[in-house]
């Protein structure tokens, strides 16, 4: 599958039969009962029909996930070239849309985001563009390095951030001051990477450093957020409950930016501290962040931040909604990376296509186990759903072609009514219950129908 990426995995699903009838007669009723996590008896997992095929590349989770997914198994000797995008069978589904970067590259996200604010500025007003200053002053480097420079010389003293567009886990990152150390990062990159003059040096972003994180215990944390997008072209995107915020292991300082486990919240980094504790981790539930929050400043001002954060979302997605290539065999998961000020203005960092699925401690297997059997429910290979539902298990819908209401009826578009999104992030995720009750009323109603 030709598709630019920061890492090289990629999932593919297929149902053995190409005939719609094949996955959808399946008998799930079994599945429903043995909704306890990943222990399926021997004798149940023969009584399921085996019918969706699977490869992935990658040995963690998601292969858990997979492996004991009723109904589905795994093949070795799939061809690569097959999911070119070339051609697919019907039911095929591949996890990345073809141009997935436009979102997921740091450089891309920005180019796109600027794009979309300006087309928002023209056709609905200032008051409506303001609803994309959510990401910090960005310049990509080394194109528009000039324009930076007239920028940095404005706000003389203040501290940037510079990032490889395509790189992550804090790779490549290192904060500055001076436009000095900017020369020497072009001087370096260019002799150490290549010792030739012709090759381009790596493509960075210059990013205004938000010097105000909000701090919990005097430490900087930022929020990992997912959401599923199944199609662009109308935007249909979920998101889950859960997520995380990542904490840093050192206080919070201006005086040593040179001091990655202070400013870098990336987990690949933290762990590499020398007072990381791998039983403690450095996560905390969203769940339980919402409730700290709640407790420090009421929960009027946590609403009005997490519907900031749902800004985000919805915004970031409709800025790619006409460039990304629309295919009904694609979706994708998101991670989102989002930093909160003392302002509790929430900034977006980063949109990651391939978010870590790797699990650093029980409580995050949990999460990203949950989480994956959640995105293959919505996804929905085995064609259980009906295509109404504005929940499944810990997802809920919130953009169908528009903003969905949490109430049942029409959404009231005016801004006057009492229109409340269906979004519950860092809410209590009783997924369980709700995956037995959505399974056992589709049931019935297929039942009823035959
Ligand atoms: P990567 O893809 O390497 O993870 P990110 O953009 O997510 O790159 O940045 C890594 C970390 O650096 C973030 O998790 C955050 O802690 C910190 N960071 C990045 N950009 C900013 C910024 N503009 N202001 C403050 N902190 C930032």
């Amino acid at each position: 599958m030709p598709r630019e990426c920061q890492r090289s995995e990629y999932h593919v699903f297929q149902p053995l039969t190409s005939s719609p009838q094949g996955y959808g007669r399946q008998d799930l009723s079994s599945e429903n009962q043995n909704y306890k996590g990943h222990g399926l008896s021997k004798g149940k997992e023969r009584e399921q029909r085996a019918s969706i095929r699977f490869k992935t590349t990658l040995m963690n989770t998601l292969m858990d996930v997979l492996r004991h997914r009723p109904g589905w198994v795994e093949v070795k000797d799939w061809l690569r070239e097959n999911f070119d995008h070339t051609y697919m069978d019907e039911h095929v589904r591949i996890s990345h849309f073809r141009n997935h970067y436009e979102l997921t590259r740091k450089n891309y996200m920005v180019k796109n985001l600027k794009r979309f604010r300006k087309q928002l500025e023209r056709e609905a007003g200032k008051l409506e563009a303001a609803k994309c200053d959510f990401f910090p002053k960005t310049f990509e480097m080394p194109c528009e390095y000039h324009l930076f420079v007239e920028e940095f010389r404005k706000n003389p003293g203040i501290t940037w951030i510079m990032k490889p567009v395509a790189r992550s886990q804090g790779k490549g990152i290192f904060l500055f001051r001076r436009l000095k150390d900017i020369m020497d990062w072009r001087k370096d990159t260019r002799s150490s990477d290549n010792q030739k003059d012709d090759i381009p040096v790596e493509n960075y972003v210059a990013q205004r450093y938000i010097e105000n994180p909000y701090l919990i215990g005097g430490r900087k944390f930022d929020l990992r957020v997912y959401v599923l997008v199944m199609s662009y072209i109308p935007l249909r995107a979920w998101l889950y409950r859960d997520g995380f915020a990542r904490f840093s292991n050192t206080r919070f300082t201006l005086n040593s930016i040179d001091d990655q486990y202070v400013h870098l919240t990336n987990v690949a980094v933290q762990k590499t501290s020398p007072d990381y504790h791998p039983k403690k981790g450095c996560k905390w539930m969203l769940q339980h962040f919402r409730q700290y929050l709640a407790s420090k400043h009421g929960p009027e001002a946590v609403e009005t931040l997490f519907r900031d954060i749902d800004n985000i979302f919805v915004k970031s997605l409709q800025s790619v909604q006409k460039v990304i290539i629309s295919d009904k065999h694609c979706f994708e998961l998101y991670g989102y990376d989002i930093l909160i000020d003392q302002d509790l203005k929430p900034w977006l960092l980063e949109v990651n296509a391939s978010p870590s699925l790797t699990a650093s401690s029980q409580e995050d297997y949990e999460l990203k186990t949950c989480l994956l059997e959640d995105t293959l429910h919505v996804v929905d290979m085995e064609a259980r759903l009906t295509g109404r539902e504005k929940r499944v298990g810990g997802f809920d819908l919130m953009w169908n072609d528009g903003p969905v209401s949490r109430e049942e009826g029409a959404p009231d578009l005016s801004g006057m009514g009492n229109f409340v999104t269906n979004t519950h992030l860092g809410c209590v995720n009783d997924r369980k219950k709700q995956l037995r009750q959505l399974f056992c009323s589709l049931q019935l109603q297929k039942k009823a129908s035959s």
